[in-house]
C-alpha cells in the first residue's frame, strides 16, 4: 500500500466540524502516515495543538495567516509565544513549525501594511524558538523575498507550501536553502508551468501537501479536499520529477523527517 505525507491539511477549519476525529482516523488507515496541520490565528493554534495530541503522527504549525494579520493583536502574539514555549518544553511536543504565514495581495483581507507586520512577528517566533517557517506567498513574491531577508529568516528553515512562482523566483530561493511543497495545483489543466519549477528544484527540497479544505485536486476539483487525495497529486509530482512512485513515496517521508526535524513512524499514523 501507498504511504502518503500531508505537510499542509486545516483540520481544524470549520469544514471538518461535523466529522473531522473520524475523517482524522479513516486517513490513518488509508495510507496517509503523516500530516502536519497549520494554524491560521491564535485560536487555532490552540486547536491545532489539541487535535494533533490525539494521533501519533499528526503535527502542527503554530502562528497567524495573513488574511487573519488585522485581527490579531499584541497580545495575540504573546499567548502564541506562551503556547509555543510550553509546547516545546512539554512531554509530548506537537508543534514543529511556525505558520502559516506570509503575505496575501491577491485577496488582500488585510491591509499590506499589516500583513507584513504580521510576517514579521511570526518569523522572529520561528527564529527565537528554532523553529521552521511555513510561507503563504500569493501574488507577493518581492516583499514576502525582502521580508524574509530583511528579518534573516533564512538563519533558520523556510517553507514556500503551494509554491507558485517561477523557475527563476525558485532559484534564488534555493541559495538561502528553501523548501518548497505542492499539491492540487500540480493537477490541474493549467499545470503545464511547474514543469520548469520542478525541474529547477532539487527532489531533496519537495514536499508533498493538500492544503485540505481547500484546493482538491482533479478529478474531485471543487469540492471539500482531505488527505486521501494525495492519491492523485503524488503520481503527477512523482511523474514530473522523473521517479517511480515507491522512490518518490520514500523520498517525501524522507524530506518531511529532515524539514521538520520529526522521527516518523513509517508503518502507520
Ligand atoms: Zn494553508
Amino acid at each position: 500500500m501507498s504511504r502518503y505525507v500531508d505537510t499542509h491539511a486545516h483540520y481544524a477549519d470549520e469544514a471538518f466540524e461535523a466529522d473531522r476525529f473520524e475523517l482524522i482516523r479513516n486517513l490513518f488507515d488509508s495510507g496517509v502516515i503523516c500530516v502536519i496541520d497549520p494554524a491560521v490565528d491564535l485560536a487555532s493554534s490552540k486547536k491545532v495543538v489539541e487535535i494533533s495530541g490525539a494521533f501519533d503522527n499528526y503535527f502542527c504549525a503554530a502562528g497567524i495567516h495573513p488574511h487573519e494579520a488585522s485581527a490579531a493583536s499584541g497580545e495575540d502574539y504573546e499567548k502564541l509565544s506562551g503556547l509555543i514555549a510550553e509546547q516545546l518544553s512539554g512531554e509530548n511536543c506537537r508543534i514543529v513549525a511556525v505558520g502559516e504565514t506570509g503575505l496575501d495581495y491577491h485577496y488582500n483581507f488585510s491591509p499590506r501594511e499589516k500583513q507584513i507586520d504580521n510576517f514579521r512577528r511570526n518569523i522572529r517566533l520561528a527564529l527565537r524558538y528554532g523553529l521552521p517557517v511555513i510561507v503563504h506567498d500569493r501574488e507577493a513574491h518581492q516583499d514576502t523575498l525582502d521580508v524574509l531577508l530583511e528579518e534573516d529568516a533564512f538563519r533558520g528553515k523556510v517553507l514556500y507550501h503551494c509554491f507558485s512562482g517561477s523557475a527563476e523566483y525558485a532559484s534564488v530561493l534555493l541559495k538561502y536553502g528553501c523548501y518548497f511543497s505542492f499539491g492540487g495545483a500540480v493537477t490541474f489543466k493549467n499545470a503545464k508551468k511547474f514543469d520548469s519549477v520542478l525541474k529547477t528544484i532539487p527532489p531533496e527540497y519537495i514536499l508533498p501537501e493538500t492544503d485540505s479544505p481547500y484546493m482538491a485536486p482533479e478529478p474531485v476539483r471543487g469540492r471539500r479536499n482531505d488527505s486521501t487525495n494525495l492519491k492523485y497529486i503524488y503520481p503527477k509530482l512523482a511523474m514530473m520529477l522523473g521517479m517511480e512512485e515507491p522512490e518518490f513515496e520514500e523520498l517525501m517521508i524522507d524530506n518531511t523527517s529532515r524539514f521538520f526535524g520529526i522521527r516518523l513512524n513509517r508503518q502507520q499514523g
